[in-house]
């Protein structure tokens, strides 16, 4: 047997414990060409561009939106 906890831990400590672990929504930004919002860091699925500068143009297969 592998290493065991001593007690049971109350679900009040439980839940204390898991009450920082809440996924917080995305950090949204403007893009500099369109203006329209996208998660920061991420090339804009609308215009294709990051930072100002054209990735893709938009005529081609769209690269998958992460
Ligand atoms: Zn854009």
């Amino acid at each position: 047997m592998g290493a065991l906890p001593k007690k049971k831990i109350s679900k009040r400590r439980r839940g204390n414990r898991r009450a920082h672990s809440a996924i917080n929504s995305r950090q949204m930004s403007r893009c500099d060409n369109c203006n329209s919002l996208l998660p920061s860091h991420r090339t804009c699925p609308v215009c294709g561009h990051y930072r100002s500068k054209e990735i893709y143009e938009m005529d081609q297969p769209k690269v998958k939106f992460r």
